[in-house]
């Protein structure tokens, strides 16, 4: 009866809990733009719409398309300047769009001027020698924009398709992140490489075909939606990688990536280098004979080994800034050459595998399912949050997505 009584209160609980976490389907978020480039002054301009800047000292003003204004930091405050007249200070400012369909440009002063676009409002503050810059934006448009930024080289509708669905089951899954910095995600790696609005109307036209649908494991919990650029044939296990595992990311082999260009790579080093790194790492066997140190991979395997020596195959990528962890060690003329596959960490979907079934007419479902197993493609308000501890213990949690072109993901 008390066991019963005890299970009845925990299925409350978790009911409870899913109602609670369940997450916005809001149609806008918040994203801190130019986080990576600390700005300290930038020029806003109106590019479509109408903008009315609020300055929060009982006055505001319109931004017609093509009026400038100008916002720096002014002892630990915000000057804000207009064509010739004076710059008015104030704690923080926000440019709100007035037509619904409202996009501004923002370039920021410096060496390499940096010009992007967006759409929805702005919010500013002075913070830490920086401007925060707080871009509330339509989902639709922050989706696009970042299927621009972490797509690699695809160029196909469903690829476009599978991709807007990544990162929109990213966004929702991470939409809490930054909460208590006052904004959703950054537009950095950190959370997902953002770079404002993208002009490619195929991209727009994918984000828009997959409104609102998301990745969801079993129990409808959003998944966490790891890809990288080429798995050179075969998918990583994940806790190869970050120690923990996931029901939806598992190993599998793949056939569509191997003729891609990530599938393969060399590196070559001085055989000093790595004996000297053997040791290093323990190993207190003999060096007599190098050919013994040579490794085979023909599937993934989680350690490299030499005798009784083993050293987990992710340390070595990682101390040796290699393409993946999937890789053979061949030893030759006091040399060593590593002979891999793939790049990146090699967890879930497969950039370059999925580009190519794109290309063979497979759907953006089929391709979703084909990478992350077991999972349910549906729209994000039958979605449920995961539990704080779901995330595997990584270093930086934009290891969760290595793509080539997002920088060194
Ligand atoms: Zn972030
Ligand atoms: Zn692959």
């Amino acid at each position: 009866m008390i066991k019963a009584a005890g299970l009845l209160s925990l299925k409350l609980l978790l009911t409870l809990a899913v109602l609670f976490v369940s997450p916005p389907c809001s149609a806008q978020v918040k994203i801190r733009i130019f986080s990576k480039s600390a700005p300290e002054s930038f020029i806003f301009t109106a590019v479509q719409g109408s903008y009315l800047l609020d300055h929060y000292n009982g006055t505001s003003v319109d931004v017609p398309p093509g009026k400038t204004i100008i916002v720096t930091r002014y002892e630990g405050r915000l000057a804000v300047k207009s064509g010739s007249s004076p710059a008015w200070i104030c704690d923080s400012i926000s440019f709100r769009g007035r037509t619904g369909k409202d996009r501004f440009s923002a370039r920021l002063h410096g060496d390499k001027p940096e010009r992007r676009e967006y759409a929805g409002d702005l919010s500013c503050y002075p913070d830490l020698g920086t401007i925060l810059m707080i871009n509330n934006t339509p989902v639709g448009d922050y989706i696009a924009g970042v299927v621009k930024a972490e797509g690699g080289g695809g160029r196909h509708n469903e690829y476009f398709k599978t991709q807007s669905v990544i990162a929109r089951t990213y966004m929702y899954r991470h939409m809490y992140k930054h909460l208590q910095d006052g904004y959703n995600l950054c537009d950095d790696v950190h959370c997902q490489a953002y770079f404002g609005l993208t002009s490619d109307p195929e991209i727009s036209a994918a984000s828009g075909l997959t409104e609102g649908e998301v990745i969801m494991d079993a129990d409808s919990v959003l998944i966490l939606s790891a890809f990288h650029s080429n798995c050179g044939g075969e998918t990583a296990a994940p806790e190869n990688v970050w120690l923990t595992g996931q029901p939806y990311l598992k190993s599998i082999a793949d056939p569509h990536c191997t003729n891609s260009r990530n599938a393969k790579w060399t590196k070559t080093i001085p055989l000093a280098d790595w004996t000297a790194y053997l040791r290093k790492s323990g190993y207190t066997g003999t060096l007599n004979d190098p050919s013994s140190l040579a490794f085979v991979q023909l599937t993934r395997r989680s350690d490299y080994s030499t005798g009784k020596f083993t050293v987990p195959l992710r340390t070595i990528r990682s101390d040796f800034n290699l393409r993946s962890a999937f890789f053979s060690v061949a030893v030759a003329d006091g040399s060593v050459i590593f002979r891999g596959r793939g790049y990146g960490h090699g967890v879930g979907l497969c950039q370059e595998g999925a580009m190519a079934m794109a290309l063979k007419g497979i759907k953006y479902q089929q391709i979703i399912k084909f990478y992350y197993t077991g999972v349910i493609i549906a729209d994000v308000k039958y979605a449920v949050m995961p539990g704080e501890t779901d995330d595997p213990p990584v270093n930086s949690p934009d290891e969760f997505t290595e793509s080539a072109t997002a920088g060194s993901r």
